[in-house]
């Protein structure tokens, strides 16, 4: 869209965009007179941003909240639905998220005007002519009835889903307590996280290995795990864009690891939990 990306830290509470950084940041951008066309926070694998405080800055300095609620279908803010408030949250169908229809994903909004919008846009901007009147560019961005009917098929089955995450996720804190430098990803107590993915961090001095010894043990052993998401200011793609805040996500980068959080029996998940204890030298 040719916007420019300013990306700040999250925070120690709920890995998701810190509001003490985004409000120095609005605060600065206001004496600048160069405020952001929008503020995107992310909803963390399945865990909510502190959409209250955020929403509360943004709207002091009258800059609109587009929730990237992608991997948190399912998940709770203060007892609403994820990126509800926001202007728009949108979610994600792709073959990896709790619902998926293969692909595509949805916007929601309480303004029916701007999803009125995103509709005409996500269509090609059709005019109602029969000869397919543009009044301006737009898209290929719907998601076609066969692949709306695969991910319909599954909603009802979202609280289960998400049910079982947590789940799972339980059980990794019950089987992996009590080892030095290992903590699990923090859940605040304004949300209700799907637990899409279990995610460890690993401190190696006092667990004793890596977080990429820890992910090629798992490895030999046919388990796969992976490093938490690269931050995007450590990406080429963003070369030379720095990150404003602390820190802590490159932290969670290099001391992150995502545990395998599917459908999972409780021997499958009793295997990852030896080989982790088994690495740890702590
Ligand atoms: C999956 C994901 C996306 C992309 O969703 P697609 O449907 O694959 O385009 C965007 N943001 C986050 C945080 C995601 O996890």
């Amino acid at each position: 869209m040719g916007a420019r990306p300013r990306f700040l830290d999250v925070s120690a509470e709920s890995w998701t965009l810190d509001p003490d950084v985004l409000e120095s940041q609005l605060r600065a951008a206001a004496r600048r007179g160069r405020l952001p066309r929008a503020v995107v926070p992310v909803d963390l694998y399945g865990q909510s941003c502190d959409l209250d405080a955020i929403l509360a800055l943004c709207g002091r300095w009258g800059v609109p909240v587009l929730c990237d609620s992608a991997e948190a279908l399912g998940a709770l803010y203060r007892g609403r639905p994820v990126g509800k408030g926001a202007a728009l949250a949108a979610f994600s169908f792709n073959g990896n998220k709790i619902i998926t229809a293969g692909g595509g994903g949805a916007l929601v909004s309480d303004d029916a005007a701007l999803i009125e919008r995103a509709r005409h846009l996500a269509n090609q901007a059709k005019e109602v002519a029969p000869h397919y009147q543009h009044e301006t560019t737009g898209y290929s961005y719907g998601l076609s009835s066969v692949l709306a009917a695969v991910g319909l098929a599954q909603i009802t089955a979202l609280q289960a889903r998400v049910a079982a995450r947590r789940q799972v996720f339980a059980r990794y804190a019950a089987g992996l307590s009590g080892l030095p430098g290992l903590s699990l990803m923090p859940e605040p107590e304004w949300g209700h996280a799907t637990r899409w993915l279990s995610v460890v961090q690993l401190d190696p001095r006092r667990f004793g290995a890596t977080p990429e010894m820890a992910r090629r043990a798992l490895d030999s052993a046919n388990i796969e795990s992976r490093p938490v998401w690269k931050p995007l200011h450590m990406q080429p793609a963003f070369r030379g864009i720095r990150c404003h805040g602390a820190g802590l996500s490159n932290q969670l980068f290099e001391r992150g690891l995502c545990l395998p959080s599917g459908a999972m029996s409780a021997e499958e998940q009793d295997r990852v939990i030896a080989v982790l204890r088994s690495c740890c030298r702590g």
